[in-house]
């Protein structure tokens, strides 16, 4: 039985004081019988305020990038270790926003994932296909290839830790939100990809994700499909009652 998992991307937006606001708006809000996990993904700089605030809470920590390499002179770049050590468990690979503004490739994926999974985080693996791709009938084509490249060489026991995150790139940030049926036809071509490239037991097991323009309005539809497991949240997670609201339609 997979659990529904909501995950909160703040990108490069809060203080340290207008995460704390956030969280403490959410924590309020939220009470222990919500069915789903929650995630909250601040910027770095906010993340030890958070996860003192979140200790205790069964809200959980994650970050929004990591580097490839464990440690050593790379300035500018965070290891997964550390991030481990402020309180996080989970982070996000393979972002569009990481792949088409940092030029990060399928090899640097790869090597991010296994990076992380060895350091002991549980990465969200973020794929999907822009405008031209879908229009053109390669989205199929195109996730496949991301999910091939971006696992390879990782065990069955590895992806127990993993979830993957479907991201049309034209739907982020966007307010153009993929038709609940598109979404679902998508998620089961992924489990699939998944069957084919570990046991089937592996992909049913593997929790995907769906993220894109979700808002509390449709956030209902698209979390009712059999294969969408949760949703990773850009712009409606920076409020707290819009945040509140998508986790709340989870059942
Ligand atoms: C995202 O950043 O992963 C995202 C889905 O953003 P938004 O919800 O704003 O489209």
């Amino acid at each position: 039985m997979r659990k529904m998992l909501i995950a909160g991307n703040w990108k490069m937006n809060k203080t340290i004081p207008e995460s704390l606001e956030l969280i403490h708006a959410l924590m309020r809000k939220l009470d222990s019988s919500c069915p789903a996990e929650v995630v909250l993904i601040p910027p770095f700089t906010s993340l030890f305020s958070v996860a003192e605030t979140l200790r205790g809470s069964s809200i959980q920590l994650g970050a929004q990038n990591l580097s490839h390499l464990t440690e050593g002179a790379v300035t500018g770049e965070i290891s997964g270790t550390q991030l481990i050590s402020v309180g996080c468990r989970y982070v996000l690979v393979g972002h569009s926003e990481r792949r088409n503004l940092f030029q990060e490739d399928d090899a640097v994926i790869n090597q991010k994932l296994k990076t992380a999974l060895s350091e002991g985080l549980h990465p969200i693996f973020c794929v999907g296909e822009s405008w031209q791709e879908r229009e053109a009938g390669k989205t199929k084509g195109v996730i496949g290839n991301q999910l091939k490249r971006g696992l390879d060489g990782l065990t069955p026991m590895e992806m127990g830790k993993m979830t993957i995150a479907y991201e049309p790139v034209w739907a982020i940030g966007t307010g153009k939100t993929a038709q609940p049926e598109q979404v679902q036809e998508i998620h089961e071509a992924i489990r699939s990809e998944l069957s084919s490239q570990y046991e089937p037991e592996t992909a049913k097991a593997t929790r995907i994700i769906y993220g894109g323009s979700v808002t509390p309005d449709n956030s209902p539809s698209l979390m009712s499909q059999p294969d969408v497991d949760g949703a990773l949240v850009g712009g409606a997670s920076l409020d707290a009652g819009s945040f509140y609201a998508i986790i709340s339609a989870i059942k």
